[in-house]
């Protein structure tokens, strides 16, 4: 469902992704490994168009993303064109971003009410509905504030949901947490995979990667340098650059 072909990224000269190609089907968790400043957050932004490409196709749903093509030539896609592709590329970022004025609730409605113009009833039951599912039934009426690290990012979760997203991007989903507090986001995003949610998480958090993750893709230097299914991964990394960096979490 995601299909990255041979992508190119570079900040001035300095090439960050040189030429990813990744392959992401339905319903696959993915795990982004790699050390600090190895492109996996350029990766995810590239691949709902924050950041443009200098080279390569990202598909996602079967639909290119960013960019048309008319005769040979790629030309960018309007800027209305771009926002509804976003729509459904769920992004999670490492904070938390609620809006600050809003109930829990009024924040897991406001996609749905104002982008895909759903009515309030309906709205309101989804959104219940997915405050139940990250475990925060309870705090519909609080504001943010009154919540914990760890309750904000489950309710960004829950807004991430509301929208319906084909696939979810997750960067750093827990690291601005402390390790009891990631726990419950863990939690909430595994009960994810098990329904069957088509997720990239860029993480440095291993116990994220080793439990639940289908896939493991360490990238180091802008290249993918082990691609593998999770459990082969850890057992038996197969790359030294990928032992070291192992080590390094062990
Ligand atoms: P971390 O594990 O620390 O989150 P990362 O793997 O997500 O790292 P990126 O954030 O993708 O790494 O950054 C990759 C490289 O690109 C870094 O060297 C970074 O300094 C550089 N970079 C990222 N964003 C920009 C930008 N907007 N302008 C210039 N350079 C950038
Ligand atoms: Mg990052």
């Amino acid at each position: 469902i995601i299909s990255i072909d041979n992508v190119r990224k570079s900040y001035g000269h300095f090439e960050v992704l040189k030429g990813i190609s990744l392959d992401v089907p339905r319903g696959q968790v993915v795990a982004l490994l790699g050390p600090s400043g190895s492109g996996k957050s350029t990766l995810l932004r590239c691949i709902n168009h924050l950041e443009t490409i200098n080279a390569g196709k990202i598909h996602v749903n079967g639909e290119l993303i960013g960019y048309e093509e008319r005769g040979h030539r790629l030309h960018q896609l309007p800027d209305k064109q771009i926002a509804r592709q976003r729509r459904a590329i769920g992004m999670v970022f490492q904070s938390f971003n609620l809006f600050r004025h809003m109930t829990v609730l009024d924040n897991v409605m406001s996609g749905p009410l104002q982008v895909l113009r759903q009515n309030r009833g309906e709205a309101r039951t989804k959104a219940l509905e997915l405050l139940g599912l990250v475990g925060l039934s309870d705090k519909a009426d609080s504001y943010p504030s009154q919540l914990s690290g760890g309750q904000q990012q489950r309710v960004a979760i829950a807004r991430t949901l509301a929208m319906e997203p084909k696939v979810l991007l997750l960067d750093e989903p827990t690291s601005a947490l402390d390790p009891e507090l990631s726990k419950e986001v863990i939690s909430t995003i595994r009960g994810l995979a098990d329904l069957g949610y088509t997720m990239m998480i860029a993480t440095h958090e291993m116990s994220i990667a080793s439990s639940f993750c289908d896939r493991a893709v360490f990238m180091a230097d802008g290249h993918v340098v082990e691609d593998r299914p999770a459990a082969e991964f850890f057992a038996a990394p197969r790359e030294a650059r990928t032992r070291q960096f192992l080590d390094h979490y062990a």
